[in-house]
């Protein structure tokens, strides 16, 4: 936990958010600035910075952070099949392009074109 961290705030309930899915270990939330009809946060409840603080300790809460993507994406309007899909993006750091520090999985997805930061590789 971290006091003055927006992410763990709307964990605590503090900032509202529009929650797809909540469990004891992890929440999902729509961004508030979607770059794709579908545009989900999902987040560890515990507060660890980005990607560089992950060590092999972590593989376990992250393994399973990383097996509900495809759940939530589907739940929430991701196209099924080859065709469908979504992207798992993780920014991590500021030369990452990570602007809030508490480690999260944009789950994107949807019928393109997306925008902004999401459509490179369009
Ligand atoms: P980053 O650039 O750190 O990878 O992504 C941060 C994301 O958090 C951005 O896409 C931004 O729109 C989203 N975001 C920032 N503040 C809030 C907020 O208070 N609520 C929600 N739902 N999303 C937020
Ligand atoms: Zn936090």
């Amino acid at each position: 936990m971290s006091d003055n961290c927006i992410f763990c705030k709307i964990s605590r309930g503090e900032i509202p958010s529009k929650k797809v899915y909540e469990d004891e270990e992890f929440l999902a939330f729509h961004d508030i600035n979607p770059a794709a009809p579908v545009h989900l946060l999902l987040i560890p409840r515990r507060h660890i910075d980005s990607m560089q603080d992950v060590t092999a300790g972590d593989a376990g809460w992250l393994g399973r952070m990383m097996a509900l993507a495809p759940r939530l994406a589907a739940e929430n309007g991701c196209n099924p099949g080859p065709q469908g899909g979504f992207r798992v993006l993780v920014n991590s750091g500021a030369e990452g392009g990570q602007e809030v520090p508490h480690l999260h999985f944009h789950i994107i997805g949807g019928s393109r074109p997306w925008k902004g930061r999401v459509a490179p590789n369009a």
